[in-house]
């Protein structure tokens, strides 16, 4: 027997989602929770109900954003949208690393043109964290059962090619699991490693959620005890003035 054993399965047969679509229901139509199931949602779908989309016709782009599209190459409305989504432009280009509200760093704010309509923009939800406590309450009215929820979104790494899965929001667990004074197998303690077992997750779901046309926005794990009744996603977010490839990448900005 294994010390660990995780059920991991996509919620099939889930609609093109719309604005105002009751997203929780057609999940709990389709899954039995069991207690401290783990629930992760694309973005993707969470933005569809939310209806956070925007007619790129209907942009009207600034003389800021005219500057960084022309660097970009890019559509001076997308740009727009862009700058309407973000605290702060920490690069440019060739790409817009930019920081949200809530502190959640990413290309292009997480804006998506893909799995929508053409010509329309599709935002990352307002407040994730939000959604998925409202989800996560919803589904122990209805079943009473204890689930984690993450709302999750693909995204790049620094330094590595390629993306990951990461989670955007949450509720019912702690993003981070610190090893500190705890032992290795030599009995020495351990004195730096704090696991974002959040986004180890959340990559996970991803895989199983695919880029494309899947259908599968929604994801459950199952055997992995990480609930918890708490709502502390913003523990992942490192403080900005702490954070020293924010303070690099605005000293480049400023030179
Ligand atoms: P993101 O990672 O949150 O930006 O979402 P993606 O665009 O990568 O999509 C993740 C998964 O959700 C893929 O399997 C898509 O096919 C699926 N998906 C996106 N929109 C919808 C939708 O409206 N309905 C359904 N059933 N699946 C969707
Ligand atoms: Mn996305
Ligand atoms: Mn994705």
């Amino acid at each position: 027997e294994s010390q660990m054993r995780i059920e991991a399965f996509t919620i099939d047969g889930l609609p093109l989602v719309g604005e105002g679509d009751d997203l929780a229901g057609m999940i709990l139509d389709r899954v039995d929770f069991e207690n401290y199931d783990i629930l992760a949602i694309a973005s993707t779908v969470v933005s569809k109900v939310e209806g956070r989309v925007r007619e790129i016709s209907e942009i009207t782009p600034s003389d800021e954003a005219q500057r960084i599209a022309q660097k970009l190459d890019e559509d001076p409305r997308f740009v727009e949208a862009v700058l309407d989504e973000c605290e702060e432009v920490l690069i440019e280009a060739p790409f817009m690393l930019v920081r949200r509200r809530g502190g959640h760093v990413c290309v292009s704010a997480g804006i998506d043109r893909s799995n929508i309509e053409e010509g329309k923009l599709l935002m990352l939800p307002k407040n994730p964290s939000q959604t998925a406590a409202a989800i996560r309450s919803r589904i122990f009215e209805e079943t009473g059962k204890k689930v984690t929820v993450l709302i999750t979104d693909t995204n790049g790494r620094a330094f590595r090619v390629g993306q990951t899965g990461i989670a955007i929001g949450a509720s019912g667990m702690r993003p981070l699991l610190n090893w500190v004074g705890r032992f290795d197998l030599f009995g020495n303690v351990l004195t730096v490693t704090n696991e974002a077992i959040i986004d180890e997750i959340a990559g996970f779901a991803n895989l199983l959620m695919g880029e494309g046309d899947g259908g599968t926005p929604a994801v459950v794990i199952r055997g992995l005890r990480v609930f918890e009744d708490v709502d502390v996603f913003s523990d992942i977010i490192r403080d900005e003035n702490e954070d020293v490839i924010i303070a690099a990448l605005r000293q480049m900005k400023s030179r």
